[in-house]
């Protein structure tokens, strides 16, 4: 059995088995075979969670069998389990449909995003999984169980976002929004400016986030407005899109990345010309080309969701936190935000949301970094992102969570005999 790695190379595990079911039936025997084998059972996307939400030492369900477009309701789409968001657009595009909200990326699988929380900014809208109206899951008994606004409803807050610790989800409904494009404005503004101007800016833009760069006092901002489909645009040109994405953030960032290492002293100073090469520029473009790009450069991440009217007290916190310690953080800091949800494991539920996320090369340790910004967090009642790195354990993070016990009693329902779990679901949820 070959050695599985997730992207950020921080978990890594053989299993004792790989399966690739391509049918419901199949998945329910692969669960009863493992059960009865005393065997844990994890499906697993493509492995882009930087903690080891996805590890499974037991039977590894690889969903690459279960994708696409299997059903369309209007605007509810029922995608396979193992869709990858990056198949997308080409399945929704034809339909007039699109998604309502993107993260950075679109290399995840819609389940592997959806059950970790993975979000975009937009203080109107919600991560992936506030979409979810549906879903086909089998339990920790093989059992096939529907989950919707008709059936089984009351499982819904919790199956749409599950952690991977309540079954297999086999497929999903998502309620899609009609294509839509978005013109992208990014510009470099003082910090202060942005910090002291933050409720202004994400009450008045539909998707608004910025990258804060270590020593320097320059965020780079990113504002995104909605446009009709048939609005007309002007995407990037295939140059300037190469040399902004592909050798500026990625070719010219990971050779830049790798010389700070050996180098730290420089980097106050790339930072500083960072500020000026990246952003300032405008675009429009079909929704997805302006939500996601490609990231080549591997990083560790640890993202925190905070009462979104704490985010420039916490950034400045973290601000002097570094400025105190004296270290060279090449990478920026990424901030967002989100409307509040009723899910009941969202790092949104139940108030408005801003995100703070931190990086650190994949070569460097982020130990020290993260434990002490994990910290500022903690003291503003912060709930780490399900599948970026913390430390979090299940006693100190049920009181940030105002539906966790109603959680841990359908998670005793799905799966009594624990056969969904791991180290990293022992560590967050209990056994
Ligand atoms: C470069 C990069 C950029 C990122 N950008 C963002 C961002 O902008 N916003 C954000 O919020 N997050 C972001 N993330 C985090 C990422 O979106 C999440 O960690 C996401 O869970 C990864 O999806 P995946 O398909 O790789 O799932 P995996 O990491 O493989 O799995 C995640 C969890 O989903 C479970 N799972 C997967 N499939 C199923 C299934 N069919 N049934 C039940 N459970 C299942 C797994 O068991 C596991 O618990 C980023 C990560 C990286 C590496």
């Amino acid at each position: 059995m070959t050695e599985w790695n997730n992207w950020g190379r921080c978990e890594s595990v053989t299993p004792v088995e790989r399966v690739r079911p391509s049918s419901v039936d199949e998945v329910s025997a692969v669960v009863r075979s493992a059960r009865d084998r005393g065997l844990r059972v994890k499906a697993v996307g493509t492995g882009h969670s930087f903690t080891g939400i996805a590890v499974a030492p037991g039977v590894q369900v690889d969903m690459s069998g279960l994708t696409g477009v299997l059903r369309v309701d209007g605007t509810r789409v029922t995608l396979g389990g193992g869709t990858v968001l990056h198949d997308l657009p080409p399945l929704l595009d034809p339909l007039g449909l699109a998604l309502q909200n993107m993260g950075d990326i679109d290399a995840q699988t819609i389940t592997g995003a959806t059950s970790t929380g993975t979000h975009g900014t937009g203080a109107k809208f919600g991560g992936l999984a506030t979409r979810i109206v549906g879903a086909t899951l089998v339990t920790g008994a093989g059992d096939i169980l529907n989950v919707s606004e008709t059936e089984n409803s009351k499982l819904l807050p919790a199956v749409a976002l599950g952690l991977g610790a309540l079954g297999v989800l086999v497929d999903v409904t998502v309620d899609c929004v009609p294509s839509f494009g978005l013109r992208c404005v990014e510009t470099p503004e003082p910090l202060e400016l942005v910090l002291t101007e933050w409720t202004q800016r994400i009450a008045e833009a539909d998707h608004f986030e910025f990258y804060w760069f270590p020593h320097t006092e320059a965020a780079l901002t990113i504002t995104n407005t909605r446009l009709p489909a048939d609005a007309p645009t002007k995407p990037l040109s295939a140059a300037s899109r190469w040399f902004d994405e592909s050798l500026m953030s990625n070719t010219f960032f990971a050779g830049s990345t790798a010389f700070q290492r050996r180098f730290p002293g420089t980097t106050p100073r790339i930072n500083r010309l960072s500020t000026g090469l990246t952003g300032n520029r405008a675009f429009s473009d079909k929704s997805y080309r302006v939500f996601t790009t490609e990231r080549r450069v591997r990083f560790r991440e640890m993202e925190y969701a905070i009462p979104q009217d704490q985010i420039p007290t916490v950034l400045r916190e973290i601000k002097a936190l570094i400025e105190r310690k004296g270290w060279t953080i090449s990478f920026p800091v990424e901030v967002r935000a989100a409307a509040k949800d009723e899910l009941w494991m969202s790092t949104a539920t139940d108030r408005a949301t801003g995100y703070i996320a931190v990086h650190r090369y994949f070569r460097e340790d982020p130990t020290e970094y993260f434990t002490a910004v994990e910290t500022i967090m903690k003291a503003h009642e912060g709930r780490p992102h399900w599948g970026k790195m913390n430390t979090r354990t299940a006693a100190d993070l049920a009181p940030a969570y105002p539906k966790f016990g109603e959680f841990l009693k359908v998670r005793d329902q799905l799966d009594p005999d624990r056969v969904f779990t791991n180290d990293y679901l022992d560590r967050v949820l209990g056994k």
